[in-house]
């Protein structure tokens, strides 16, 4: 058997490990670098009542509000950081989760929306 060959499967392998090494990073940067932070275990859930009652969504593009948007402003203008109820500073509150007045000691979502939203004042 000649080197030839093997010498050619060295430097597949080796292509192969660097496209590996290249590919690792691209990965979390598409991927996990995009990823949005899990919700906090008082998150407001889709089955909680006052949720089902007031149509809360936590992703207000996929919620009622262009069909059912209330007076104030365009609805795809309505989400939770530009209500009244939402309470930004709620203990636990991120970036992406807020407490609101009408979830008392819940989280939702900065992003969410429900059929109470109210323009926030000023
Ligand atoms: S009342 Fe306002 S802050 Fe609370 S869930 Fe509804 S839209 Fe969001």
């Amino acid at each position: 058997m000649s080197d030839k060959p093997v010498s050619q499967s060295r430097r597949d392998a080796v292509k192969v490990m660097l496209g590996t090494a290249v590919a690792i990073p691209m990965i979390n940067l598409v991927g996990f670098g995009t990823a949005r932070a899990a919700a906090p275990a008082n998150a407001v859930t889709a089955d909680d009542p006052t949720a089902i009652a007031l149509k809360y969504s936590q992703d207000s593009t996929k919620s009622e509000r262009e069909t059912a948007a209330r007076p104030g402003a365009p609805a795809n203008q309505q989400h939770c950081l530009t209500c009244q109820f939402m309470q930004a500073d709620a203990a636990g509150a991120t970036d992406e989760w807020k407490g609101c007045a009408l979830f008392p000691g819940k989280m939702i979502n900065a992003n969410g929306w429900c059929s109470s939203w109210t323009l926030k004042a000023g």
